[in-house]
């Protein structure tokens, strides 16, 4: 199977990939079923804007090069977790997609961090599903950008009100 087109999923959402490029994603995604996973959470992304986008002529604006992905790295913690953030900069949305983590045991939560600096940091917990895995969708206080940090911890169940020491997935600087 050729490589994941996970960079050119919100593209494709958006209806922004020229037909070579799009071919070449619906026929990953047919046979991938980690990558239809994430076109469809990226479908009811875009459905979730607030334009409604006519699928042939996207706005510059939601144009795939807006749209990063900001990779998260596992702490031994758990080395099997990997996480990724899709925003687009600028913008107040953002959606936090993470994998492998281990289910938290008894008391425990998993919680997510976001910093713009010098923008207060701000977090919601994870709810994750029974494969380790959770999706989030985000309406952030700040407008997004490169350097905006995110990083999930484990806290006591509740969450807290600033991370402990233990993080167990961070996006790289
Ligand atoms: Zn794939």
């Amino acid at each position: 199977m050729n490589e994941h087109p996970h960079d050119s999923l919100p593209a494709f959402a958006l209806g922004a990939l020229d037909a070579d490029e799009a071919s070449q994603v619906i026929e990953h995604v047919s046979a991938c079923p980690t990558c239809r996973d994430d076109a469809e959470v990226w479908g009811a992304v875009v459905a979730l804007l607030p334009y409604s986008t006519p699928l042939h002529d996207p706005p510059a604006h939601l144009t795939a090069p807006e749209t990063v992905g900001k990779p998260l790295a596992p702490t031994s913690l758990a080395p099997g977790a990997r996480g990724k953030m899709y925003m687009r900069l600028g913008g107040r949305q953002a959606m936090l997609l993470v994998a492998g983590l281990p289910q938290p045991e008894a008391g425990k939560t998993y919680q997510c961090w976001f910093a713009s600096p010098p923008h207060q940091t701000w977090a919601v917990t994870l709810n994750l599903d029974r494969d380790g895995a959770a999706r989030l969708f985000l309406d952030v206080r700040e407008p997004l950008d490169k350097s905006t940090q995110v990083m999930v911890t484990l806290e006591p169940s509740g969450g807290s009100s600033k991370p402990s020491s233990a993080v167990v997935l961070a996006a790289q600087r």
